[in-house]
């Protein structure tokens, strides 16, 4: 029989993959976890966490850097490093641009990235004013006008939390209603420094080296206004990281599991936003990650079991 690296390959470093990945060292077995950014992912960049059971608030960043710390507790190796493809095998090979592990196993827990309006002068603005990360950007724009585009939680939260920042906060939305849970909805309901653009679509960013302004169209008149900004921010969504995979998906690309969280390829396990867009709060990407993680010590144990 091949030989693998490690008994689990771990694909993602957010809460879903450090979830499974601590499952997975508790149980004796060896892990290495693929994160291509820090640990912690979308934690990592969220101010304060305070709906996570038993940890009354956090800040991000620490609860990210108590991920870290516990990984290393249990021995996960840690490698800054991206999958671009698994392969089916007697042992499962998890190619990355450095290297090819092999593993008994594997779980993906890639998550999600920002999905784009895809409108003019997007593409050229990224980083030169438009970003998808209040937390990591709002300082940039400290007592200048901005727009957060979306109307969703998250779109909500972070024009909130720019509010402390900036001088005024242009809440853009494509309707008349909000489709944020009412606590996130009272977060801006009278806040003097979000000013609430509803029913209106951006449909140009504008500017010369740096993002200067955008122009709106108000889907009900037609009638289009050019608003003045330094800074955007896009929360319209998310889409799953599951490009480089040749798995079962759904239509819109999220990973199929099954009951015990296996994909399509046996052995190979997921976790988090990458299988499901419904859910995306962390606490259950870590309790998918141990459903995951447990299924995979299970498999673990069955295969030693066959070869002993
Ligand atoms: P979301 O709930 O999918 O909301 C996306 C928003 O963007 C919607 O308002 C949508 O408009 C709008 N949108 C989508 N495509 C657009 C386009 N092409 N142009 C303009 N607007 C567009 O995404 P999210 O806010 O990132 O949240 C994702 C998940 O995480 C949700 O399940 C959410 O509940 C959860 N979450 C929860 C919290 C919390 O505090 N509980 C915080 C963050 C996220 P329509 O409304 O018209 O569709």
């Amino acid at each position: 029989m091949e030989r693998a690296d490690f008994d689990t390959v771990v694909v993602g470093g957010g809460a879903a993959g450090v979830s499974a990945a601590l499952y997975l060292g508790r149980a004796g077995y060896t892990v290495a976890l693929l994160e291509r950014g820090a640990i912690g992912g979308q934690i990592a960049v969220t101010d304060i966490v305070e709906n996570y059971a038993g940890i009354p608030s956090i800040r991000g960043p620490d609860l990210a850097a108590n991920f870290a710390r516990q990984l290393e507790k249990w021995r996960v190796i840690v490698l800054g490093d991206e999958a671009t493809n698994v392969r089916e095998g007697e042992i499962i090979t998890v190619g990355t641009y450095a290297r090819n592990l092999g593993a008994k196993c594997v779980i993906i827990a890639t998550g999600s990235s920002p999905r784009r309006l895809g409108i003019e002068g997007e593409t050229k603005f990224i980083g030169r004013g438009l970003s998808f990360c209040a937390f990591c950007d709002a300082e940039f724009f400290r007592d200048k006008d901005v727009a957060v585009i979306g109307g969703g939680d998250s779109a909500l939260k972070e024009a909130s939390y720019l509010s402390r920042i900036v001088s005024r906060a242009y809440l853009i939305h494509r309707r008349g209603r909000f489709r944020a849970e009412s606590a996130n909805v009272q977060l801006i309901d009278g806040n003097p420094k979000v000013e609430k653009v509803m029913n209106s679509n951006v449909i140009r960013f504008l500017g010369h080296e740096q993002l200067e302004g955008l122009v709106v169209r108000d889907s009900q008149t037609q009638r289009e206004r050019e608003l003045k900004v330094e800074g955007a921010f896009e929360y319209i969504g998310r889409v799953p990281n599951t490009s480089f995979l040749q798995l079962a998906k759904d239509p819109a690309d999220y990973l199929v599991v099954d009951e015990n969280m296996m994909t399509s390829l046996e052995g190979v396990f997921a976790a988090g936003e990458c299988t499901s867009p419904k859910w995306n709060q962390l606490i259950v990407s870590a309790g998918e990650g141990a459903k995951a993680a447990i299924s995979a010590v299970h498999y673990l144990d069955r295969k030693q079991a066959d070869t002993t």
